[in-house]
């Protein structure tokens, strides 16, 4: 690498600043990208801008003026094509009045905004075009993002693109490209250097998009790298264990599957299979299982459960909240022949201390093979003999934390993730790099498939009518709400508000119940098993109805507000109805103000039920962070590639590395990868 201070193109005072911001040697300041671009060519008609937005103008300055009352506050009044626009700057430096003066030419950027009734910018980033014509127009001028302290040590967008064009003329030519020229012209990729130079002084906005592309492929090959690693290190691990199932075993299963009252669906016996085969490993295999709302991925689960404990092994299973616990415990019971429920121990947060002590015993001294509970699994006093298989169920619901302290109880054990939010597959292979995807997307044949509508709130009368008719048919109604009560938003309908209402006007002759957050576990399970029972016809809750919750004889949802959901959640909630053998429906209640991308997230719940679909269209419209829940993960650090945009350049990038090994071996040499790819790839060579 090449220290920046060996260009001695900076400051001493500018080399600190940047070195505060890692940015220490010349690779760092080629990946000091360029946060937008300035079309010299172009200009915003303000006319057509709204506060709100975010722009960039051109414009003169045809005023300023320093305030003292309370604040420094400096305004300057930019002229750009005959409409106005102002700049305003508080606890303003003085450097700003000497810079900022009439007739200067100026480019600003930042959020409009309306201040004292004047559309104005509030602290925008700028920069001076007015001298040197020959640099700034006439072509696309790359814009940084320029902090205070930059700015005091005179790094400004100028004089940093100069030096930045300074070091390409330099050192660009040294810059070796770790890909061969045959890839780089399969993929339709730039070269390094040429990304590199176009990136921040690209000859049009197209050219940007070109460098970009190849700077995101570098970095999807250097995640595939660590991805790689992090599997082989996984696959050094000796498990001193792995599953072997004997033909007793093998038949047990076999009558279990024969005396169940339908078919497996072919996914559901692939999803075994692999499962069955890929946990003869020698090393802990950590799967994803991935099926939508109702396709009978606890049913899988259970079998290889069985497998596990018939090996000797202890399994845990871990739910997100009592109700499903207790109903994945009355499955298992259900498809076990009558009375053979021993050795499995439901553990919930509630258990009273002796009967909690009694469960624990017998798991740590091995006499019991499976737990299936709660958070109350994770505590400390929780022991196992042999734990080998861990099964979480709704993992999306769950932290890495808590999955690792359910791991650390066991010897290396095996793994299984089940969510019934499927995740694109470019998404599994970005955050789930050790995890083997297994997919069921078969439904079983049973399914009638929903009536979804949109329905906008003047209809509710007439929805609440259709209520009345289903519930007189013995069928239960769900009515869900996104908020509890008004303090948290008044533009909604809320739960509180509106359950007297329903109670007293609406249907005063049904059994009405309430569940939400704000109830303590017994009075959520109290509410529940009365809706499980029919006592109560129509449930008035929250989203805690969401989560795997299944009650056949239910067969309305509506949804108050559902613009306020994301696709997967909608898609989840509407999964508590379609259960049972009668036609189902599922109301989106639409209210008048919507945006557009609510809108679509609407019309494609009312297009489709296909949770891969619809996972798929969430993701491309809001992204990777939203749509899962995965934050958490490391993937979306990237800081060039657009998992939504470059899907089937992560593709090629994972191609390239089963392609030609010896790339792989070339970067993971790298000293630190992960750093690596925080910072950018570039390599030197004489
Ligand atoms: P999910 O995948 O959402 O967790 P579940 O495992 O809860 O779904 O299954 C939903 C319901 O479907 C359960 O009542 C289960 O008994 C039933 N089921 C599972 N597999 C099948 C099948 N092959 N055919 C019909 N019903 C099935
Ligand atoms: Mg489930």
């Amino acid at each position: 690498m090449i220290p920046l201070k060996e260009t001695t193109l900076f400051s001493e005072t500018q080399l600190k600043v940047l070195s505060r911001l890692a940015v220490k040697d010349v690779r760092d300041i080629f990946y000091y990208l360029p946060r937008t671009y300035i079309d010299r060519t172009m200009r915003l008609d303000l006319r057509t801008a709204h506060s709100g937005d975010y722009v960039t103008v051109v414009g003169t300055i045809v005023h300023s003026e320093m305030r003292f009352a309370g604040k420094r506050r400096f305004t300057a009044k930019i002229d750009t094509n005959g409409f106005t626009v102002y700049a305003t700057f508080f606890n303003a430096g003085s450097y700003l009045q000497k810079a900022l003066v009439v007739g200067q030419e100026i480019a600003c950027w930042g959020k409009l905004d309306v201040y004292g009734g004047r559309l104005s910018f509030m602290h925008p980033e700028w920069e001076l075009l007015t001298q040197d014509k020959a640099k700034h127009t006439g072509r696309i001028v790359p814009i940084y993002r320029i902090t205070e302290a930059m700015r005091k040590s005179f790094l400004t967008v100028r004089t940093l693109s100069e030096k930045i064009e300074e070091c390409l003329n330099r050192y660009a030519s040294r810059i070796a490209d770790y890909l061969p020229k045959n890839y780089i012209s399969r993929y339709n990729l730039l070269p390094m250097a040429d990304a590199i130079r176009k990136v921040h002084f690209p000859q049009s906005i197209d050219e940007t998009e070109d460098a970009r592309r190849r700077l995101a492929f570098d970095e999807l090959v250097l995640f595939s790298v660590l991805n790689e690693e992090k599997k082989a290190a996984i696959r050094k691990i000796d498990k001193g264990f792995s599953l072997r199932i004997d033909t007793t075993t093998k038949k047990e299963i076999d009558n279990l599957i024969n005396a169940l009252p339908f078919k497996l669906t072919r996914d559901q016996e692939k999803a075994f299979e692999t499962l069955e085969k890929n946990s003869e490993a020698l090393y802990p295999v950590n799967h994803l299982l991935m099926g939508d709302v109702g396709s009978g991925k606890t049913l899988v689960a259970l079998l290889v459960a069985l497998v596990y404990m018939r090996c000797d092994a202890q399994v845990a299973y871990l739910a997100p909240t009592e109700i499903l616990a207790r109903q994945h415990y009355q499955s298992f019971l259900n498809i076990l022949p009558k009375g053979s429920f021993e050795g499995i121990e439901l553990l919930l947060g509630k258990d009273g201390a002796k009967e909690r002590r009694a469960k624990l015993e017998r798991l740590s001294r091995g006499e019991s093979y499976l737990a299936i509970g709660t958070h109350a699994l994770l505590q400390d006093d929780v022991q196992f003999q042999n734990l080998r298989f861990i099964i979480i169920d709704e993992q999306h619901r769950f932290g890495v934390e808590q999955r690792e302290k359910l791991r650390a109880k066991g010897k290396n054990p095996d793994l299984l993730s089940m969510t019934a939010t499927p995740i694109p597959r470019t998404l599994t292979l970005a955050y789930y790099g050790d995890l083997e995807p297994i997919y069921i997307k078969e439904k079983p044949k049973t399914r009638i498939k929903i009536d979804t509508r949109i329905l906008s709130e003047e209809m509710l009368g007439g929805i609440y009518n259709s209520v009345k008719k289903y519930v007189s048919q013995g069928r239960q109604v769900y009515i869900v709400y996104p908020i509890i009560d008004e303090s948290e938003n008044s533009d909604m309908a809320s739960l509180l508000s509106e359950y007297s209402v329903l109670e007293k006007t609406v249907f005063p002759d049904l059994r009405l119940g309430l569940l939400h957050g704000r109830l303590t576990g017994d009075e959520k399970e109290s509410a529940m098993q009365k809706f499980r029972e029919g006592l109560i016809q129509v449930l008035v809750a929250t989203t805690v109805v969401e989560v795997g919750i299944d009650v056949p004889n239910a067969n309305v949802m509506i949804i108050r507000n559902p613009e306020r959901f994301g696709l997967s959640q909608l898609h989840q909630l509407r999964g508590r109805v379609g259960r049972g053998e009668h036609q189902s429906f599922c109301i989106l209640v639409e209210p008048d103000k919507i945006t557009p991308e609510g809108k679509e997230r609407l019309s494609a719940m009312a297009k489709t039920d296909d949770g891969f679909e619809l996972a798929q269209i969430d993701f491309e419209l809001r992204g990777p962070g939203e749509t899962t829940g995965l934050k958490q993960s490391g993937a979306s650090e990237f800081r060039v590639a657009d998992l939504r945009r470059h899907a089937a350049l992560f593709e090629k990038a994972r191609e390239l590395l089963v392609e030609m090994p010896q790339i792989q071996t070339q970067l993971a040499a790298l000293k630190n990868i992960r750093q690596t790819l925080e910072k950018g790839l570039v390599l030197f060579g004489n």
